[in-house]
């Protein structure tokens, strides 16, 4: 055990496979549903919106997916991205827990979304797609796809939630700066965003409407497909380098974590992390916890049921079976704006069904007091959503 508060690896160690769970699942998970005919459905009906390629990884079988190397070109800008170990913090709680964090802050963009959107720009223009469309919340979503389509030479409309659009102009103005188009949602350009507005001209808006307005605006267009942040397997899956150099980390320091937490939104951000290391439980090599963490305002894991709902809010996107608030579920205006989805990625809610991982739900002022906490003894002001997991791990201490 050294003392090494900030642990990086070497820009070599870079991982260059993606890990896949699937293969590794106790159970595989139900297929996606038609929204019309409830039949299961295939990558036919799945190519209007997403690459070839994308719809593959969504059903793949392989274990360790290669990374291309244009997309680890682009990882190199931040990746490796730092470890640190929370003396400090550990120091303030007088634990004899040892904490550990993966610190995503350090990407363009500032959060772990650019892993995927990097991944998903990459194979859109590769299929000779020339522009995306995409919804985002609070923003972090529809900066990082930016970012990425921007570093690929495509174009990209971003529908953004209108009450986030009004309330963080810095943000549109990150995207505007990246190259990107944004639209507030509900607009006037989609048949699902003018009949909203027909109903609530003054609608704030929410993540279900952008959504659909997204992938209205990608169906209807041949050059234009359809970007998520979050919840599919693909998605997820890109997210492992996060948990796959984390690993690597710790066994530089001759650790492996009983615990894993993780913040939960549609599930990437926690996936990306504990994935790797469920990995290694389901496969019998090392047991460990993991939880996942999402606020008690929007409690899909802890609150939600476990049946097929719809993505979105006008019931555009296939049927995914997940936990779900229902997808006319609007949550109310927390501080963790990316923890307000009323559903749950299909691969960590059949995890969570099958008792493989944990969840709890923690409310927003003890969240708070957690991130202050944080802030005052290592320093680094965490995000609302990663304050979620701080907490968390504070009170596994
Ligand atoms: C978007 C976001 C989340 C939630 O992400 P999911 O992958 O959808 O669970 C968590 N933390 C931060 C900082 C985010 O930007």
């Amino acid at each position: 055990m050294t003392d090494k508060t900030k642990i990086l690896l070497d820009e070599n160690e870079l991982s260059t496979t993606w890990y896949n769970i699937l293969p590794d699942m106790p159970e595989p998970p139900e297929p996606p549903l038609h929204p019309g005919t409830k039949e299961p459905i295939g990558p036919k009906e799945l190519s209007p919106l997403f690459p070839i390629e994308l719809i593959k990884q969504e059903v793949s079988g392989d274990r360790m997916v290669p990374i291309p190397e244009e997309v680890l070109d682009i990882y190199r800008l931040w990746r490796p991205t730092p470890l640190y170990r929370a003396y400090r913090l550990e120091a303030a709680l007088k634990t004899p827990a040892r904490i550990y964090y993966k610190y995503e802050g350090t990407s363009p963009a500032g959060s772990h979304k650019p892993n995927t959107a990097v991944a998903q720009a990459y194979y859109n223009m590769k299929e000779g797609v020339s522009r995306l469309a995409t919804e985002t919340g609070a923003g972090q979503w529809g900066s990082a796809l930016s970012l990425a389509t921007g570093l690929f030479g495509l174009k990209c409309t971003v529908y953004m939630v209108k009450v986030s659009y009004q309330q963080k102009p810095y943000r549109k103005s990150l995207m505007h700066l990246w190259g990107a188009e944004v639209i507030p949602s509900p607009s006037n350009k989609t048949n699902a965003g003018r009949k909203i507005l027909a109903k609530d001209p003054d609608s704030p808006g929410s993540l279900g409407i952008a959504i659909s307005e997204a992938v209205e605006d990608a169906a209807t267009h041949d050059d234009t497909k359809y970007a998520l942040g979050s919840v599919l397997n693909h998605v997820l899956m890109h997210q492992t380098v996060i948990g796959q150099e984390a690993r690597a980390q710790l066994e530089t320091e001759d650790e492996y974590p009983d615990i894993v937490i993780g913040s939960v939104g549609g599930g990437s951000n926690f996936a990306g992390l504990a994935f790797p290391f469920i990995g290694d439980k389901l496969r019998g090599k090392h047991d460990v916890r993991a939880i996942a963490v999402e606020p008690t305002a929007c409690p899909s894991l802890t609150g939600g049921e476990f049946r097929y709902d719809f993505g979105d809010t006008a019931e555009l996107t296939p049927l995914l079976k997940m936990y779900t608030l229902g997808h006319e579920f609007t949550p109310p205006a927390i501080h963790a704006g990316g923890l307000r989805y009323h559903g749950m990625a299909p691969l960590v809610s059949k995890l969570h069904a099958g008792k493989v991982i944990e969840a709890v739900a923690l409310r927003q002022t003890e969240v708070f007091a957690a991130a202050v906490q944080f802030a005052r003894s290592e320093g680094i002001v965490p995000a609302p959503e990663s304050a979620h997991a701080i907490k968390c791990a504070i009170e596994c201490s």
